[in-house]
């Protein structure tokens, strides 16, 4: 995988753009803002913006090799894979930087990181 995370710098070397700083900064203080949109002309830092803030941010416990970087500390939030490595011994976790992935136009949530398991919903009543 790409690393496309740049180095915090550029973020605090961005002229201008204000709203479109604060508008990252917040919505990685509180994912649940659901995103941002950032519209703009070709060079206007966009990218930049959003790769260099991933730079600044702090580093994340995962699951040492699981490919999702599942949270070790919340079994809810975990995949099928990490769910049987805990149960038989124990999770490895390691410290990673936080990543920017390319996504396609259009990309839904639920297309990028799943949706709820409907008939596991219905027999079990719980979400996993
Ligand atoms: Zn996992």
């Amino acid at each position: 995988m790409k690393n496309h995370t740049l180095n915090p710098y550029h973020f605090t070397a961005i002229v201008g753009q204000d709203k479109m700083k604060k508008t990252l900064i917040l919505n990685a203080i509180n994912p649940k803002i659901g995103g941002v949109l950032i519209r703009g002309e070709k060079g206007t830092a966009k990218s930049t913006a959003v790769r260099a803030l991933a730079g600044l941010l702090p580093e994340i416990e995962v699951v040492e090799g699981c490919v999702f970087g599942c949270n070790p500390h919340n079994k809810n939030e975990m995949c099928e894979d990490c769910l049987e490595q805990m149960q038989h011994g124990g999770l490895k976790t390691a410290l990673r930087k936080m990543r920017v992935v390319d996504l396609p136009v259009s990309t839904t949530e639920d297309r990028a990181v799943g949706t709820l398991d409907i008939e596991h919903a219905i027999k079990k009543g719980e979400s996993i």
